[in-house]
C-alpha cells in the first residue's frame, strides 16, 4: 500500500509510523509517502490520523506503477528530459567498451556532430568469458570524466558488482545496471541513496514484474529518477541473440509510470538488423534509444558484431526523424 501523509511531520514521528507500519518512507515532489507490502489492504491504524490518500496494489509493482502515478514520471538523462509529457526519446549512442582515448574522443566527437548529448561506453564489462576484454575500469571512467568536461556530453556507464558502483555514481551522470546486473541488491541499494538517475535493463531471464520489481528497490529507497530498459530476452530462438520483447514494452507502457528506453543492439547482436529495429522501437513512442557505436566496429573490443559504424549510426538516426514524428515524438 502507498500513503500519502500529512506534509510538516516531524522526522521522529515519521520514523515511528514507518517503524510501526514496517513501511518505507519517500519523498516524492514535496510530497511525503509511506510504502508498505502490497499484502497490507486496509489502512493501518497508526497512520489513520496523518493519511490524506491511500493507494492498494494487488502486488509489488507500487511506486513505479501507473495506478499510483497515471502519467509517466519525468526523469532526466543529462539535461535531456524524458517521461511526462515531453515526447522526448533521448537516443544514447557509444561504443560497447571505453578502449582508449583516441577511441572515446572520435566516439564523442561523432555523437556531438549529430546533435545527440548522451555518450554511452562501458568501463566494467561483465563477460560471459574471463579471457574477453573486462574493460578498462577506473581508467576508462577518468576518460569519460574527461569528455564530459571537453565536449558538454552526459556519459552513463555501468555497474558490473556492488565493488564499484561507488566509482560508477561518483563518475557517471546516468547508472547503467546491466542485464546481468539488475537482480544486485548492493547495486539497487546503492543506486536508491544516490539522485542520479538509474536505468535499469531488464535480464534476459527475468520477467517483467521481476524488471519493475527491481525499480522498486531503487524508488523505495529513497530515488526516484528510474528508467527502464528492455534490452532483449533469451528465447527458443538462436538465429539472433535475444529477442526484443515488444509486447514487453508494451505491458511496460501501460502498467508503470517509468520512463522506458530500448536496446535493438544488445537483443540483435548483428549490425545488420539494427536499424529496422530501432524504427519498429520508435514507431511504439519511447522514451529513449540505446545503440551502440563504434569508430572501426571490426576492431572493438567487445559486442564487435552489433557495433554501428559511424555511417550506418548516422543514417539509422537521419531515418528515426520522420518515424518519431509520426507518433508525435522528438529524436533529441
Ligand atoms: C552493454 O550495455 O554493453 C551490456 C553489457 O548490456 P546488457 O547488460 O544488456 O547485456
Ligand atoms: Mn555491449
Amino acid at each position: 500500500m502507498i500513503i500519502k501523509i500529512k506534509a510538516g511531520l516531524s522526522q521522529d514521528v515519521i520514523e515511528q509510523l514507518t517503524k510501526k507500519c514496517e513501511a518505507f518512507h519517500i519523498n516524492y515532489l514535496n510530497e511525503e509517502f509511506l510504502i508498505t507490502g502490497a499484502a497490507v489492504k486496509e489502512l493501518p491504524e497508526a497512520v489513520k490520523e496523518v493519511a490524506i490518500e491511500n493507494w492498494v496494489f494487488q502486488n509489488d509493482l507500487q511506486l513505479a506503477s501507473s495506478a499510483f502515478l497515471p502519467v509517466k514520471r519525468e526523469v532526466k538523462i543529462g539535461n535531456v528530459t524524458i517521461g511526462g509529457n515531453t515526447k522526448n526519446t533521448v537516443v544514447i549512442g557509444g561504443p560497447c567498451s571505453v578502449e582508449s582515448l583516441e577511441q572515446i574522443t572520435q566516439s564523442t566527437q561523432f555523437i556531438k556532430s549529430l546533435g545527440l548529448q548522451v555518450l554511452r561506453g562501458g568501463c566494467y564489462k561483465p563477460r560471459t568469458s574471463p579471457y574477453s576484454f573486462q574493460g578498462m575500469g577506473l581508467e576508462g571512467l577518468k576518460l569519460l570524466a574527461k569528455m564530459r568536461d571537453e565536449f558538454g556530453v552526459a556519459v552513463i556507464t555501468e555497474a558490473r558488482d556492488a565493488t564499484h558502483i561507488d566509482e560508477i555514481i561518483e563518475y557517471s551522470d546516468v547508472i547503467q545496471v546491466g542485464a546481468k546486473a539488475m537482480y544486485d541488491q548492493g547495486i539497487l541499494r546503492a543506486c536508491a541513496k544516490t539522485q542520479k538517475t538509474v536505468l535499469i535493463k531488464r535480464g534476459f531471464g527475468t520477467t517483467l514484474q521481476e524488471f519493475v520489481q527491481a525499480a522498486e528497490f531503487v524508488l523505495a529507497g529513497g530515488n526516484p529518477n528510474v528508467v527502464l530498459c528492455e534490452r532483449g530476452i533469451r528465447t527458443f530462438e538462436t538465429g539472433t541473440r535475444f529477442t526484443l520483447d515488444l509486447c514487453g514494452v508494451a505491458w511496460l507502457k501501460k502498467y508503470t509510470n517509468l520512463p522506458i528506453i530500448l536496446d535493438p543492439s544488445h537483443a540483435m547482436g548483428y549490425a545488420y538488423g539494427i536499424a529496422d529495429l530501432a524504427r519498429a522501437c520508435v514507431a511504439m513512442g519511447i522514451d529513449g534509444l540505446l545503440i551502440e557505436t563504434h569508430p572501426t566496429p571490426k576492431t572493438a573490443k567487445s559486442d564487435a558484431s552489433q557495433q554501428l559504424n559511424h555511417n550506418e549510426f548516422e543514417a539509422v538516426i537521419n531515418s528515426l526523424k520522420p518515424v518519431a514524428s509520426s507518433v508525435g515524438y522528438t529524436i533529441c
